[in-house]
């Protein structure tokens, strides 16, 4: 509305402009001719012979034509004669002072006088004797014809000047509505989008890239984008939900346990001596399993709020020993290999990665049956080193597979064990901030290989008489 009202204001002060010039012009240019006429015709009377200026009749009536007027006074002003024309209608053509003095001076002037039936434009003209002003002769005709051609114009312009104007604001207000109409499609579709949160909406835009196409496109590549980010804090949202939700339910059950001991113990009168240490038995179980419990929370969530980590070179042979030597204490009885290790060191965090280990190596323990085989060993490619921890052990399922990694997850046959699941979880999270891998093969009946792929470290330069031997030489080249 706004930009028809201004188109349409602009047009109108064009047409007044261009109509008032229009309208000027002519009515000068009519004036000027009659004027042209007049001066033609008072100089043709003049210069008759027979011209006196007390009587006109004679060469009025021959030089004039019957529209014209003439009148002749003297140097004073006072009317002598008129043509008969002027004395039929009892009519003295006017002669202002200002007119008097000019043409008393020798110069002509020319004035119009408003009559009945019209204007009339007089001309003046002094009659000179021997360079001196005897006299003077007007000669006047009038303009009704210009002034009713004026009028004419006057209406033309006017009447077309208004439906020109009603047509171009018409045509404006339907042109600027059907060149906004995609933005109002787009204002729709953006309401609708906050009302119903349906960030899978498009604006439906199928004309040339414009303006308006430019918006369009802009506005659905946000949309995707928002879209994406819209999923993304829902997943993300829902997966805080359970892990909440699965963090409250794991606390509970070991409190649970506490309650009901505690409640055994404060019993009137009082419980058996080995029911009581059966309950402190429990009791210790549980609390140390809460306690792994909030542990593992914690280390979970300093990993997520993106902790920093003391990136650096960590040598994995050594770590690797070191962590072999702790399991043989805990389970003498495990045939445990340690040996095909390379002498190389990995790019990380050397606390995580032991946790990683360490994670690693208890599930192998766990769900391996006493007396068989665990192997850790490592392979290299690519800038990359594996670190493969093999057991021999039940294997996993293909449909547990793929969920082995999440918070919480345990497979139900172990359910009844110790373990929170969140063991792989830790793994997982841990090794990928460390810009690590992990994966996992498994063989239902034949055992689990799990892999942790980690870079390797920038070879420090190396003075000249250190050997360079086994694994660690060909990750040097
Ligand atoms: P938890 O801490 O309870 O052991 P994890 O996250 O470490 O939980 O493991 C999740 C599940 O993955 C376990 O419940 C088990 O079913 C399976 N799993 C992990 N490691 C092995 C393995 N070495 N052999 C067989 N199953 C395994």
């Amino acid at each position: 509305m706004r930009l028809t009202l201004l188109y349409s204001a602009i047009l109108a002060l064009t047409l007044i402009g261009f109509g008032g010039v229009l309208y000027l012009t002519i009515s000068q240019v009519g004036v000027n001719l009659v004027k042209n006429t007049l001066a033609e015709e008072a100089k043709r009377l003049v210069e008759t012979k027979e011209f006196r200026l007390d009587n006109v009749d004679f060469p009025a009536s021959k030089v004039a034509a019957p529209q014209t007027y003439v009148q002749t006074r003297d140097a004073n002003g006072a009317v002598l004669d008129q043509s008969p024309n002027l004395r039929a209608n009892d009519f003295t053509l006017p002669l202002s002072e200002t007119a008097l003095q000019t043409v008393r001076q020798g110069q002509s002037s020319t004035e119009t006088a408003a009559t009945n039936s019209g204007r009339l434009l007089i001309y003046n003209k002094p009659v000179t004797k021997n360079g001196q002003v005897i006299g003077i002769l007007q000669v006047a005709r009038p303009l009704t014809e210009q002034d009713q051609s004026l009028n004419t114009l006057g209406m033309i312009l006017l009447i077309g000047g208004v439906v020109v104007l009603l047509v171009a604001c018409g045509i404006g207000w339907l042109l600027a509505g059907a060149a906004l109409r995609p933005i109002h499609r787009l204002t729709r579709t953006a309401q609708a989008i906050g009302q119903e949160r349906d960030f899978a909406r498009r604006v439906d835009y199928r004309r040339p890239p414009d303006e308006v196409g430019h918006l369009a496109a802009t506005f659905n590549t946000m949309l995707t984008e928002l879209e994406a980010a819209y999923r993304q804090t829902q997943q993300t949202l829902q997966a805080q939900r359970r892990f909440v939700a699965d963090a409250s339910h794991e606390l509970r059950n070991p409190l649970t346990t506490i309650r009901g001991n505690l409640a055994l113990l404060q019993r009137e009168p009082p419980i058996s001596e080995p029911d009581r240490r059966a309950a402190l038995a429990d009791m210790v179980e549980e609390t140390e399993r809460m306690s792994r419990l909030v542990s593992d929370l914690l280390l979970l969530a300093r990993a997520d709020a993106g902790q920093p980590l003391r990136r650096g070179s960590v040598p994995l042979k050594p770590l690797v020993e070191e962590l072999c030597r702790q399991v043989r204490l805990l389970d003498p009885d495990r045939p445990l290999d340690c040996e095909s290790v390379a002498d190389v060191a990995v790019l990380g965090d050397r606390d995580a990665l032991k946790q990683v280990l360490i994670n690693l190596l208890d599930n192998a323990r766990k769900f391996t049956p006493a007396g068989r085989a665990v192997r850790v060993s490592t392979s290299l490619a690519g800038g990359r080193v594996a670190i493969h921890i093999e057991d021999s052990g039940p294997g996993i399922p293909d449909a547990e597979l793929a969920h082995i990694f999440e918070r919480f997850y345990r497979s139900d046959a172990t359910r009844t064990g110790g373990g929170a699941g969140l063991g792989l979880a830790i793994a997982k999270t841990l090794t990928e901030v460390q810009q690590g891998t992990i994966a996992v093969e498994s063989r239902v009946g034949q055992g689990s290989t799990f892999s942790v792929t980690l870079p390797l470290a920038p070879v420090p330069p190396e003075p000249a008489t250190h050997p360079a031997h086994g694994e660690g030489a060909r990750t040097r080249v």
